[in-house]
């Protein structure tokens, strides 16, 4: 495997760990488990992973709190496992710095595409920055701020700029609502979700090829969007 990466596997139930572990070491990873959140954060400082995938609900403490403290110190992706049952705390593990997630039960493929997703973003996070962005038939000149679609020029206000810039930084990545209100408006507006759907839903009329049928501009229902290139 070209990318295999290490990846830090933090959750109390033996059977899922067995079941991510085997589906991540099939993809050529090499996968480092721990059942508590004790000795995580020596892990992540003494073996240097790549992605963290973590499981929320664990016996020794909050993994919104590892989050937080990880964030002080790492930029270290993080997967983030939710029970169905605690809806709300995904969405704080996201607004903590938690990159994505998945809802328990999940799939193998699920899982995978998501761990493809956030290596390939941390990749090209390292990279140099880039004055061009492409999707679908859009370019994004990022210098000349222009946007243009199957060549022509396409007119965006400065908040549906802001809004698409925002979203094309975290590519691939959930991004909460409170994340992106800010990320355009500042805090004044973090409530306001109301804005963000009808900026994304403008986003999707001039960008989409059929703005019903997202590709790109995707709802995350409850949580926010995904940008998908
Ligand atoms: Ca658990």
């Amino acid at each position: 495997m070209s990318d295999s990466a290490v990846i830090l596997l933090i959750e109390d139930e033996a059977q899922i760990r067995r079941f991510v572990r085997k589906a991540l070491e099939d993809e050529g990873h090499q996968v480092l488990e721990c059942a508590t959140l004790a000795h995580s954060m020596a892990h992540v400082h003494e073996s240097k992973p790549q992605l963290a995938v973590l499981d929320l609900g664990l016996p020794d403490g909050d993994g919104i709190s590892f989050i937080r403290e990880l964030r002080t110190q790492s930029a270290l992706p993080v997967l983030v496992l939710s029970a169905r049952s605690a809806e709300g705390e995904k969405i704080r593990a996201l607004d903590a710095g938690a990159d994505d997630y998945l809802t328990k039960p999940f799939s193998i493929g699920e899982l995978l595409a998501r761990v493809r997703a956030l290596l390939r973003r941390n990749k090209a996070e390292n990279s140099a920055p880039e004055s061009a962005f492409s999707f679908g038939e859009v370019q994004v000149d990022l210098v000349r701020r222009q946007v243009a679609r199957r060549g022509n020029l396409v007119h965006l206000t400065p908040i549906e700029y802001r809004l698409l810039c925002a979203m094309l930084s975290d590519a691939g990545k959930v991004l909460t609502y409170r994340h992106l209100l800010r990320a355009v408006w500042g805090n004044a507006h973090s409530e306001s979700n109301h804005y963000l759907r009808i900026y994304v839903s403008h986003l999707r009329q001039k960008l989409e090829d059929d703005a019903a049928q997202p590709k790109h501009f995707l709802t995350e229902t409850g949580v926010g969007y995904r940008f998908q290139i």
